[in-house]
């Protein structure tokens, strides 16, 4: 993703043709557009969310000023505190990490009057003179722009060697008034911690609109109150499923997390991205009833000693979705093999699976159901055993294709000679021993092998089967983690 580098190279292009700022010109400057830059959008959403208007391109003149206004005032208030570790220097606080020197928290401020603190602040945002422009068009938009900006307005950087790098002798990223304004607005859309902001970005139109509005209803209480105890603490990835669950229409674009930190000594900024089938998946498991309590399954499997589930499932979404896979399986083989196994929470979880399987793996049905049927047939082999050790070899074999392969090949054979009452054809297909075993970009044979082990698992349990000995396994199932149980209660209570 290209975020803005502050270069300012477009700028400089067009130095030369000075703007002349007819009337059409001023009133183009409290004219929101959405440009390419994630953090830009972001703050014209706000802005939209600010002056209760549905799009940013609806937002008339007066509109615009009014939400200058309102950010102009939550500024002077918390301005006016001089001490960001005041009880209610929480606003104050995150100005640090979001508009460093700027007029909200100068170091002169101590020394100023209340009077000359507000017009400092009026001013900071407010349309410059045109003699003044610099004769260049805005970075973002093109339109002709007010002065050229650097990290006291701007998350300017894109990575550690790009930190709030400018030409040299340039001043800075060419901007118009609504774009700066747009960064302006951005903390309302993101969540602040004081330290880094976390924001979520996507193409889909809609849903940016609502993650940045329900974020904006957040961000107001702690701007009009300061009051640090209303910061919301949620991980950076928990920000972003909450929003992708939240969200009722399907989501039509990848979704990303953004992370960014203007403070002076260490500005930062952290893009992770996820494609809009995992997307859309982690949406749909909160509406489809069988599939909402496979989700409880879900944080339960990914939950450990150190992170709630709800933690771990949301990073490995962002970071690595195979693991969300591996660490179903392995809490399914916990719960078939335990002493007393919940075996509506195995259909459950495995259901969820198999949809994870199609939507966003994009397996073709009739593959899944050519591995679910061998799955069966192999469940049937291994349910003849009360002891358990032939599905532990078993689900060690499937770490190693070769034996995996041999084994299956050998029982076929007796299958062939012998087969079991009432069962019909082979007991690995053709086209099942391709989708576990062809290598290829095109064919996930691991991902096909994990399949097979929660369709064996999932007809074990469906069997009555039960281990003789119980869980061979460490870490039974354990009560669900606080904070899961909270995620999944407000999801409730959200829909009602
Ligand atoms: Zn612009």
């Amino acid at each position: 993703m290209e975020l803005g580098t502050g270069s300012g190279e477009c700028g400089r292009l067009r130095l030369g043709s000075r703007v002349s700022a007819p009337s059409a010109d001023l009133v183009e400057q409290s004219r929101l557009v959405l440009t390419a830059h994630p953090l830009q959008r972001i703050g014209a959403y706000a802005l939209a969310a600010l002056a209760d208007r549905n799009r940013p391109e609806d937002l008339a003149p007066e509109d615009f000023n009014d939400a200058v206004e309102q950010m102009d005032r939550h500024a002077i208030q918390a301005a006016l505190l001089r001490d960001s570790k005041a009880a209610t220097g929480f606003w104050l606080k995150s100005s640090l990490s979001l508009f460093p020197n700027s007029p909200m928290n100068h170091n002169s401020n101590g020394r100023r009057s209340d009077d000359a603190i507000r017009e400092r602040i009026r001013t900071w945002h407010a349309l410059a003179d045109p003699a003044t422009w610099p004769g260049v068009g805005c970075v973002l938009c093109g339109r002709p722009a007010v002065d050229f900006f650097g990290n006291r307005d701007v998350v300017l950087a894109e990575s550690v060697s790009y930190r709030n790098t400018t030409p040299r002798g340039h001043a800075g990223m060419a901007l118009c008034r609504p774009c700066h304004v747009s960064f302006y607005a951005l903390p309302y859309g993101s969540q602040l911690t004081g330290g880094s902001s976390i924001a979520v970005h996507s193409w889909d139109e809609r849903f940016l609109k609502r993650a940045v509005t329900r974020q904006v209803d957040r961000s107001l209480r702690l701007a009009e109150t300061g009051d640090p105890s209303r910061r919301q603490t949620d991980v950076r990835e928990v920000v972003a499923l909450t929003s992708m669950r939240r969200y009722g229409e399907r989501i039509t674009d990848g979704v990303d997390l953004l992370v960014y930190n203007n403070f002076n000594g260490k500005p930062s900024l952290e893009a992770h991205s996820l494609e809009q089938p995992l997307a859309e998946w982690l949406r749909m498991t909160s509406r489809d009833p069988e599939l909402r309590r496979g989700f409880t399954a879900l944080l339960r499997a990914h939950a450990t000693k150190i992170d709630p589930g709800v933690v771990a499932l949301a990073r490995n979404a962002f970071r690595d979705p195979a693991r969300i896979l591996a660490r179903s399986v392995r809490y399914l083989g916990r719960l078939v093999t335990g002493t007393a196994p919940d075996r509506e929470r195995v259909a459950a979880l495995a259901a969820l699976l198999y949809s994870f399987a199609t939507e966003v793996m994009l397996m073709n049905e009739k593959d899944l159901s050519e591995i679910r049927s061998t799955a069966g047939r192999i469940a049937r082999l291994l349910s003849e055993e009360a002891s358990g050790g032939k599905l532990r070899k078993f689900r060690a074999d499937l770490k190693d294709s070769p034996k995996l392969r041999s084994w299956l090949t050998s029982r076929g054979v007796q299958w062939a000679v012998k087969p079991p009452k009432g069962s019909e054809g082979p007991l690995v297909t053709e086209r099942a021993f391709t989708l576990l075993f062809a290598p290829g970009a095109d064919n996930p044979a691991w991902f096909h092998r994990d399949l097979l082990l929660v369709g064996v698992l999932e007809e074990l349990s469906r069997l009555g089967w039960q281990a003789k000995e119980g869980t061979d396994e460490e870490g039974g199932d354990e009560e669900l983690d606080a904070l899961d149980q909270k995620f999944i209660t407000d999801e409730a209570e959200d829909d009602q």
